[in-house]
């Protein structure tokens, strides 16, 4: 089995590039029929979507803008529950349909403090697009319209996700061991 150390820890891998590819393709399918004759604004949470809003846009062949917004609520290896405000939102959501992209969905307390947050600047529509769902771990009810691959309770890296802030450059996904 393919391992990787990050700092002090082991991971294995468990999502492939491939399949991590072809459930981009298959969410991303969904938004350009959901979105057709709309112009969606994509808003990646930074840091850990970095690299799956990358591969999803380039998937989209809607006319749509993006921007990186952030709100940090996790530390080493447990939800700390702190919940941080969203920065970055340069662009005015008012009257648009704005699709969230995560990297992960976890207890679902960082998007329903989003969605609470960005709901206050009067978007037409607020959609929620994660590249992974904990179901077993979800603490509040978040509206999930698209979702790549559901996970079991473990910590991953990969792929844009992070351990204390390595680990991210993989093309994999991994699960600690
Ligand atoms: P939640 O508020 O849903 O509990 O946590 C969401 C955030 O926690 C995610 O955006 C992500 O940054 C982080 N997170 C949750 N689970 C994991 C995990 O297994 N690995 C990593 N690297 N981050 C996680
Ligand atoms: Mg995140």
């Amino acid at each position: 089995m393919k391992t990787i150390t990050v700092k002090d820890k082991q991971f294995a891998v468990s999502i492939t590039e491939a399949d991590i590819k072809n459930e981009i393709r298959r969410v991303a399918t969904e938004i350009e029929r959901d979105f057709q004759g709309k112009e969606p604004l994509f808003l990646p949470v930074l840091n850990g979507s970095f690299v799956f809003a990358a591969d999803l846009l380039r998937e989209i062949s809607l006319p749509c803008e993006v921007s990186f917004i952030k709100l940090a609520s996790y530390m080493g290896t447990q939800t700390t529950g702190q919940i941080r405000e969203v920065i970055g939102l340069a662009t005015d959501i008012t009257d648009r349909h704005v699709i969230i992209v995560e990297d992960i969905i976890d207890s679902g307390l960082t998007m329903a403090h989003m969605i609470e947050t960005l709901e206050k600047h009067n978007p037409a529509s607020i959609s929620v697009c994660t590249l992974l769902l904990k179901p077993d771990s979800l603490r509040v009810q978040v509206p999930i319209d698209y979702c790549c691959m559901k996970i079991p309770n473990d910590f991953i890296v990969g792929y844009g996700l992070d351990y204390d802030g390595f680990g991210r450059n993989t093309r994999d996904i991994y699960t600690l061991i």
